[in-house]
């Protein structure tokens, strides 16, 4: 497979990051094309344990080139102290494995405020957000109110243009929010201390990739977050300001004639969710508690506790569809070994019918889950690495859930490090 996806069909947190950390030992080139530095991807492998925000997942093979897309949002505040982190456990960072496009749009120091302001304005009523700006960063993006990386190339016009966007900008933070305004000094200190430093790796990253692209290189598009949180096609309001399909892939990417060869969607075994809104299939109470702790489920960008519940065969359906699946990579199946009988959402319930359709966003507080329970298996499973040699009670887990989905289930995660995986 020469270019190929790999997406969330959840609501985020399946376990990417581990997975594309995996799968670079067939790739040449990672591209990060949606999102920013609101997720974490956690990646466990010979180098330490990371937690990686905006940094392709792809940064610890040797011979590998990771891209900042266009389609990110590219912060250079956290972008330069995650370089600086994972230097610091003997990580190489370069401009040879890392490549920034000219056409990615810079977050600006106000984002992150405005997110944190609005947030505390809507206060009960809050969307969870990780306050990183993105939402307001996507925005300004399409209201052509930020700046393009390339730009730091040009200092004198981009101080002029930063001068103008702050004089906009201050007319909100003061004006709506009543809060403090940018001053001229604050941004060159923003301007030193974290654009210079990236400066080296920005390039024409789309005439890099078309090149790689055409001399046969095999690229893999990291998405961030999951197909439920997708902008167009999630549970809005509750999504985030990027599209997180693969569909989107190629543009966000900057390679926007590319062929896609294969998606992979990765699923975890059960759910989980952070932050607000519906969660159909969410446990409360003891049994909630005991499957957070034996995922170890806490936010990566945040320490949040995360939402959890049984896997959601419904909204699962639909990530997958919408995504356009051509395998499942299901992660953290280890995690269940605990219970005698897993439960699983296979239908909702709406309007005192059951259906397995995943209903109009307006309507899913109104959905209750349909749940029917499998046998659990009871054993530690964290070092199978063959599908055969798994319990019969887990191998059904898997085909049940392969059969739900409709879609083959390629690899099977049973711990975090790189090697914990059945294919
Ligand atoms: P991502 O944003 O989709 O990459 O997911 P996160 O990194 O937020 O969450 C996945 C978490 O599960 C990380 O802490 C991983 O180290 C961990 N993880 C991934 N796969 C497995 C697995 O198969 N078993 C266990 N026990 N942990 C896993």
């Amino acid at each position: 497979m020469k270019n190929c996806v790999i997406v969330g069909v959840n609501w985020g947190d399946e376990g990417k990051g581990r997975m594309v950390d995996l799968l670079t030992e067939r790739f040449d080139v990672v591209v990060r094309y949606q999102g920013g530095g609101n997720a974490g991807h956690t990646v466990v492998n010979d180098k330490g344990r990371f937690a990686l925000h905006l940094l392709p997942s792809g940064i610890f093979r040797d011979g590998v080139v990771n891209l900042l897309g266009n389609g990110v949002a590219l912060d250079p505040e956290n972008l330069w102290k995650e370089i600086r982190d994972v230097r610091s456990k003997g990580v190489a960072v370069t401009p040879d494995n890392l490549k920034i496009s000219d056409r990615a749009s810079l977050l600006l120091p106000w984002h992150r405020d405005l997110d944190e302001l609005e947030e505390k304005r809507l206060a009960a009523k809050r969307f969870g957000s990780t306050k990183q700006g993105i939402a307001p960063f996507y925005a300004d993006k399409y209201q052509k109110k930020t700046i393009l990386a390339g730009e730091l190339f040009y200092p004198e016009e981009l101080r002029s243009r930063l001068a103008d966007l702050m004089e906009w900008k201050n007319l909100t933070l003061t004006g709506t929010y009543g809060a403090k305004p940018y001053t001229p000094a604050e941004l060159d200190r923003w301007f030193r201390d974290f654009c210079e430093p990236v400066i080296p790796f920005v390039c024409d990253a789309g005439a890099w990739l078309r090149d790689a692209d055409r001399s046969g290189r095999r690229i893999l598009f990291e998405a961030q977050l999951g197909a439920l949180r997708d902008l167009d096609f999630g549970i809005h309001p509750y999504t985030t300001s990027s599209n997180t399909l693969a569909a989107y892939a190629p543009i966000g990417a900057g390679l926007p004639s590319a062929k896609i060869d294969g998606v992979i969607g990765v699923v975890k075994a059960y759910s989980t969710c952070v932050g607000e809104g519906p969660f159909v299939c969410e446990l409360f109470g003891e049994e909630a508690e005991r499957l957070r702790e034996a995922g170890a489920e806490y936010g990566a960008k945040t320490g949040r506790p995360r939402r959890v519940g049984p896997i959601d065969l419904v909204a699962t359906r639909y990530g997958a569809e919408v995504q356009g699946t051509t395998e499942i990579a299901l992660t953290k199946l280890d995690v269940l070994s605990y219970m005698e009988k897993i439960p699983v959402c296979v239908r909702y319930r709406l309007h005192g019918k059951e259906t397995d359709r995943f209903p109009f966003p307006a309507e899913l507080d109104k959905a209750e889950p349909v749940i029917e329970y499998l046998d659990g298996w009871q054993s530690d499973i964290s070092r199978v690495r063959h599908f055969d040699d798994l319990p019969e009670a887990a191998r059904n887990y898997v085909i049940y859930i392969e059969r739900a989905i409709g879609c083959p289930v390629t690899y099977v995660s049973v711990g975090p490090e790189r090697d914990s995986i059945i294919r």
